[in-house]
């Protein structure tokens, strides 16, 4: 029988971004279920992105879960009202945000742990400070990064190695040293690790310095996915670490797949409907993430490109390419009806995903939509813009053995790295219908399957998310 963990409180305190919110209230509820108190700190502009997920959820799940708003600093010079990374659309904005908006939140977070003095803090990596502010009421912080083992793992090997030093060009191969699986990169995938003494250095400075002294990590993931780098993460690099994912698969009730923090654009039922008149495994679904908004141009190719597949396919298109809509080829929509279904906004992805009729996923590779399409299944075509994602693209495309790269050269290009329609349509149709499509469909299968084995009863995230409560909760601690 399991143990009742009445006692525990957790403070949850993501970043005010979708990849990070989503996820972090995907883990809230799932400590709930562990019957732990459970509170998901924001500012006030954010309570109704999550308050509707917990509210749907509560029907469904036994604990409390509370959320606490801490004002935000209007000091850090954003305009009223930008409480939120998808409210900022300047670079500039959005760098103020994270280097100085987010350090301003400290001073009341931490008037808040005198006040309710949690038993333990799950806080953003992006609240370096986080560490220290719980040390003072001797709390423990867990830190979550919201990535993959894998890439954790990529990261920190090349922070100590620098093997990117040893190539004479940008797009010279190198190994990464001592990492499992021979993974071979370019220095033009990867981020700027120069030591320049820039804010942005200093900021993963003190990332770094606040892990070395946390209580540990999070991870979303799970072992049976990423074995050697679960083992690496834990064993070499020396990290205190609990796999607990795919925290998506907490969500059991349509309802809560159709709404995990912000508003679809499309009415859910009309798109399963859609889907439902369509073969299994017919359909490719786009969708690059939260943050990415291509220009026309790009946009212009990627239909292109799904029209020359002959795939019939769900298309997420953010919403600043709404209006004016010259990009897309003359006659698309028109020629696309009934084949191609485009969602301007936002997609109820993860109830998108499942359906049987989904065959494949053009994704930016960030993690949490990676793992999405792994927990059910879904080969996809890998398109990495920046953060971690080409580390997620090696993993699925060279580990895993579950997608194509559809061919990105170079980190940081968030206008989508110029790729053409007829790379497009190629990647599209190899893991749609050519020879290793197959293949590749069994493997995710498989994962798929391991993925939500890893949450029952006695499985390996379930046993380490039991072991990471029962440590908090022991007075031996
Ligand atoms: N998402 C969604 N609908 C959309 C776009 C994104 O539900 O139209 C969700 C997606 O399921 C995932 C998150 O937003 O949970 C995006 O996180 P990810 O790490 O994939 O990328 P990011 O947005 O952080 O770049």
């Amino acid at each position: 029988m399991e143990r009742k963990h009445s006692t525990l409180h957790i403070f949850f305190f993501p970043l005010m971004a979708h990849g990070h919110m989503i996820p972090m209230i995907d883990m809230a509820k799932l400590f709930a279920t562990k019957d732990v108190k459970v509170t998901i700190i924001t500012t006030p502009l954010n309570v109704p992105f999550i308050s509707k997920a917990i509210e749907i959820s509560k029907t469904h799940q036994s604990k409390e879960i509370n959320i606490q708003t801490i004002n935000f600093p209007t000091e850090s010079g954003l305009p009223e009202g930008c409480e939120h990374v998808d409210s900022i659309s300047s670079p500039e904005l959005r760098s103020i945000f994270i280097k100085k908006t987010t350090k301003l939140l400290q001073k009341p977070f931490e008037e808040l742990l005198l006040q309710q003095h949690p038993n333990c803090v799950v806080a953003d990596v992006f609240f370096p400070w986080a560490t220290n502010s719980t040390a003072k009421f001797g709390i423990p912080r867990l830190i979550f990064h919201g990535c993959s083992f894998f890439s954790l793992c990529a990261n920190e090997v090349m922070r100590l190695h620098e093997p990117y030093n040893n190539t004479s060009s940008d797009s010279e191969l190198f190994v990464l040293p001592d990492l499992p699986g021979e993974i071979k990169m370019t220095r033009l995938q990867v981020a700027n690790f120069s030591k320049n003494g820039t804010e942005v250095d200093k900021f993963w400075e003190e990332v770094r310095e606040s892990e070395a002294t946390s209580y540990g990590v999070v991870v979303n993931s799970f072992y049976e996915l990423e074995p050697a780098y679960a083992d690496y993460y834990r064993n070499v690099l020396g990290r205190r670490a609990w796999h607990i994912g795919p925290l998506s698969l907490c969500n059991r009730e349509k309802e809560q797949k159709a709404y995990r923090g912000k508003e679809a654009s499309i009415d859910e039922h009309e798109c399963l409907k859609w889907l439902d008149m369509k073969n299994v495994n017919s359909v490719v679904y786009v969708c690059f993430g939260s943050m990415a908004s291509f220009p026309g141009s790009q946009l212009g190719e990627i239909a292109m490109g799904l029209e020359a597949s002959k795939q019939q396919f769900i298309w997420v298109i953010s919403k600043g390419k709404e209006d004016g809509e010259e990009w897309l080829p003359e006659g698309f929509e028109k020629r696309m009806e009934g084949k191609g279904l485009i969602i301007r906004g936002w997609a109820p992805q993860t109830l998108i995903l499942e359906h049987e009729a989904i065959g494949a996923f053009v994704t930016h590779c960030g993690w949490n939509s990676t793992l999405e399409g792994v927990s059910v299944g879904v080969p996809m075509i890998t398109w990495p813009l920046g953060a971690e994602q080409f580390y997620n693209e090696k993993l699925v495309t060279e580990v895993l053995k579950i997608g194509v790269p559809v061919g990105v050269k170079k980190w940081g290009d968030i206008e989508g790295g110029g790729i053409k329609w007829d790379a497009i349509e190629k990647a599209v149709k190899m893991v749609m219908i050519e020879e290793n499509a197959e293949e590749m469909r069994n493997k995710a299968f498989e994962l798929a399957r391991m993925a939500k084995q890893a949450l029952e009863d006695g499985a390996s995230s379930h046993l380490s998310l039991n072991a990471l409560i029962q440590e908090l909760d022991s007075p031996l601690r």
